[in-house]
C-alpha cells in the first residue's frame, strides 16, 4: 500500500509533499498548518475540516458528465440535480451545498418534515425540492404550503394512502397543488450493501396496478396536469452499473407507457441516488466497476433509445446522488494520545547488579543488534521472553526481572523491524503482522466513523506528517470510548503501517477521509462523545481561511441534551464539594472554578498519560 492509496481514494484532492498531505491546490497547505492553526487555539480533540471547493468539484463533475453525455447522444430533455439532505444535514455543509449550487440551480431533497421545513428555508431560488419517504397528512400539507410559497416542490408519493390524502388537502384548501411524482417499484434489484431500496420486496413504490390506480385516481381528481416525475432509487454505493441500466430499462418503459395513457404533464425520470465513493486503499480491492463517464453516457442512451422507440418525448433526468457529492469534503483529524509500546520505554528498564541470566541474554541481544544478526536476534528474543514468562509463573523470577525482560524485548522487536526496513521477507511481514502497535486516537469511531462499526465500512486513513519516513509499525487503531468495538483492528491483508513516533517529544496526527456522507449524520453519542469541533476551509490561489467554527457540544450541553437538568447538576457538585472539608478555602475556590471550567469543555481528552 503505497503513500497509503492515495491513488485509490484521494482522487487527487490531496498529495504528498515534503512528507506532508497537502490539500492539491494552487497554494496546497498542508493539513498539519491547518490543524496547527486551530489548535494554537487550545484545540485538542478530534476535529472536522470541511472543504467546499471538494463539494464544488463533485458538483462540476456531475453535471458535466451528464451534460455532455446529452449532447453527445443528441438528447432532447434536461438534466436536473437534487441533494438528499439525509446524507448530512449540518448547516456549514447545507450552506455549502447550497453555495456551490447556485449557478447550476441544483435543488434539496427532503426525506422528512424537519428535512423539508430545512429544505423550504436553504433553497436557491428556483431549484427544486423533491419530497420522498413516507408522508402523513400534516407534511402533505407543509408541500402545498412550500408550493403556495413559490417554491419548486415535487412531491413524490410511495403509496396510494399519499396520493389520496393530496386529494383531500387538495380539495379542502385553495394552496397552490405541488408537483407530483410517483415512486415506481422495479422488480430489477439493486447491487451493493444498501439494496433493499429497489426490487419487488423493496420498502418504497407502487406496483403496476398501483401506478395504473393512481394514475386513475390523478384523472377522477383533475390533478393528471401536477403529475411530473417517475422515480426510483436502487439503494447507496452502487458498485455495479447493470443493475442500474435494468432498472431504467424498467422505468423507462413505465414513463413511455403512462405518457401513452395521457399522463401529458409527465416530464421527468428521478434516477435517485447511489453513485459510488472509493473508499479503498488498496491495491487490490478496487470497489466499483465504473466511471461516472459511463454512468451518465449509459443513463442518456438508454432513455433515449427507450423513447425513440415508442415515439415518446425524451424526458428530463433527475439524480439525487448524496454520496458522491459530499463524501470527499470533510476529513477528520485525531491526535494519537499513546503508543501502547511506550509502556516499554528503554527510560524504564531497571536492571539489578545480578539479574538472571535470560534477562542478561536479552540484554546482550539488545546491545549488540545489527541489520545483519536482527532476524536471527528477534527469533531469540522472542525465545527468550517465553521461557522468563514461564520462569515466572513458577515463581523463579520476580516482578522486576519480569518488567525488565518485556521492555527488552519490546526495544529488541523496535529496533530489528527499523534495522531490517529494506529487507522484504515473508517472515518479517508476518512479524509485523505478530508485533502491532496499538495507537490511541482522541476520537470515538461510533461517534465519527459509524459505518464503521455497523457496516465494516472502511474509511481510508492516513497520517498527515512525516511522510518522508517509511512506516514500519503494523497498527490498529483504538478509540477513546471504553468500548471494544472502539477499534480498527490490523487486517493482514489490507494491512496499515504508521511511523514509530515518541509522543513525549513531538505529536502525530491521523486524519480519515471521505466522511462527509453519511457518518457526522449517523454519528453516535456513544460514551457521550459528540460530533467533534468542526471548520471550514476555503482556499484561496495564495492562502487558507478558516471560518464557521462550531464547537463540539460542552458536558453540561451533552447532559442538557438528554433531559438533564445541567444547572441543577453543577450545583449539586457545588454544594458538596463546597461542605467537604480538609482543605484550604483558596485550595476550594480554585477547585470549584476548575470544575466550572472542567463541564464547559468538551467530553474529549485534553492530555496524555
Ligand atoms: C438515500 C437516498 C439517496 C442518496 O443516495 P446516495 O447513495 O447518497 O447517493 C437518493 N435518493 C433517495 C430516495 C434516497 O433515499
Amino acid at each position: 500500500m503505497k503513500h497509503y492509496g492515495l491513488q485509490h481514494w484521494s482522487e487527487n484532492n490531496f498529495t504528498i509533499k515534503n512528507g506532508e498531505l497537502i490539500v492539491n491546490t494552487k497554494s496546497h497547505p498542508s493539513l498539519l498548518e491547518i490543524t496547527s492553526t486551530i489548535r494554537a487555539e487550545d484545540v485538542r480533540g478530534p476535529i472536522i475540516l470541511r472543504f467546499p471547493h471538494l463539494i464544488q468539484k463533485q458538483l462540476q463533475n456531475l453535471y458535466k458528465h451528464f451534460e455532455y453525455s446529452i449532447e453527445e447522444n443528441n438528447y432532447k430533455g434536461s438534466f436536473k440535480a437534487v441533494f438528499p439532505l439525509k446524507v448530512n444535514q449540518f448547516p456549514h455543509l447545507v450552506q455549502a451545498v447550497v453555495d456551490a449550487g447556485k449557478m447550476l440551480n441544483y435543488g434539496l431533497e427532503a426525506g422528512s418534515k424537519a428535512e423539508l421545513i430545512l429544505a423550504m428555508s436553504h433553497i436557491n431560488e428556483g431549484a427544486y425540492i423533491t419530497v420522498n419517504g413516507f408522508k402523513d397528512k400534516e407534511m402533505i400539507t407543509l408541500a402545498f404550503i412550500a408550493a403556495q410559497s413559490g417554491h419548486n416542490i415535487v412531491l413524490t408519493i410511495e403509496g396510494l394512502g399519499e396520493l389520496k390524502t393530496i386529494i383531500e388537502v387538495a380539495q379542502e384548501s385553495s394552496l397552490t397543488i405541488p408537483k407530483i411524482g410517483i415512486r415506481v417499484r422495479l422488480h430489477a434489484t439493486g447491487s451493493g450493501s444498501w439494496a433493499k431500496s429497489g426490487g419487488m420486496d423493496a420498502k418504497f413504490g407502487l406496483t403496476a396496478t398501483e401506478i395504473l390506480e393512481a394514475t386513475r385516481l390523478l384523472k377522477e381528481n383533475n390533478l393528471l396536469e401536477h403529475f411530473t416525475m417517475i422515480h426510483f432509487h436502487i439503494g447507496s454505493q452502487m458498485d455495479d452499473i447493470s443493475p442500474m441500466k435494468r432498472s431504467l430499462r424498467e422505468a423507462g418503459n413505465i414513463y413511455a407507457e403512462l405518457k401513452m395513457l395521457g399522463a401529458s404533464a409527465l416530464s421527468s425520470i428521478n434516477i435517485g441516488g447511489g453513485l459510488a465513493v472509493n473508499y479503498t486503499q488498496n491495491d487490490h480491492s478496487v470497489m466499483h466497476n465504473y466511471t461516472l463517464e459511463e454512468f451518465s453516457s449509459s443513463v442518456v442512451f438508454l432513455l433515449g433509445e427507450i423513447m425513440d422507440a415508442k415515439g415518446i418525448a425524451h424526458p428530463d433526468i433527475f439524480t439525487e446522488s448524496g454520496r458522491y457529492i459530499v463524501a470527499s469534503h470533510s476529513v477528520l483529524i485525531t491526535p494519537v494520545l499513546e503508543l501502547f509500546s511506550q509502556d516499554y520505554h528503554e527510560n524504564l528498564l531497571d536492571l539489578k547488579n545480578s539479574n538472571p541470566p535470560l534477562v542478561e541474554e536479552l540484554h546482550d541481544l539488545y546491545r549488540t543488534l545489527s541489520p545483519k544478526n536482527a532476524l536471527e536476534y528477534l527469533h531469540d528474543a522472542l525465545d527468550h521472553i517465553e521461557s522468563l514468562f514461564t520462569l515466572f509463573d513458577l515463581g523463579y523470577i520476580d516482578l522486576q526481572d519480569r518488567s525488565n525482560a518485556e521492555i527488552l524485548v519490546h526495544n529488541i522487536i523496535k529496533k530489528s523491524l527499523s534495522l531490517t526496513s529494506n529487507v522484504e521477507s515473508k517472515e518479517l511481514k508476518e512479524l509485523q503482522v505478530h508485533m502491532q502497535e496499538r495507537y490511541l486516537i482522541n476520537a470515538s469511531i461510533f461517534q465519527s466513523i459509524p459505518d464503521h462499526w455497523g457496516l465494516t465500512q472502511n474509511f481510508p486513513v492516513m497520517p498527515i506528517h512525516h511522510l518522508e519516513q517509511k512506516p514500519l509499525r503494523g497498527a490498529s487503531i483504538w478509540d477513546i470510548t471504553c468500548d471494544s468495538d472502539g477499534e480498527i483492528g490490523f487486517n493482514p491483508s489490507e494491512p496499515l503501517y504508521l511511523h514509530d513516533i515518541d509522543l513525549k517529544n513531538e505529536e502525530y496526527f491521523l486524519a480519515f477521509f471521505n466522511t462527509g456522507a453519511y457518518q457526522e449524520a449517523l454519528g453516535m453519542s456513544h460514551n457521550l462523545f459528540t460530533h467533534p469541533n468542526e471548520y471550514t476551509i476555503e482556499i484561496n490561489d495564495k492562502d487558507f481561511t478558516i471560518s464557521n467554527a462550531q464547537e463540539s457540544k460542552n458536558i453540561l450541553e451533552i447532559l442538557s441534551s438528554l433531559g438533564y437538568d445541567a444547572q441543577k447538576l453543577l450545583e449539586k457538585l457545588k454544594r458538596e464539594l463546597t461542605k467537604s472539608t480538609f482543605i484550604t478555602e483558596k485550595e476550594k475556590n480554585d477547585t470549584l472554578s476548575k470544575l466550572e471550567i472542567f463541564l464547559s469543555q468538551n467530553g474529549y481528552l485534553r492530555t496524555t498519560s
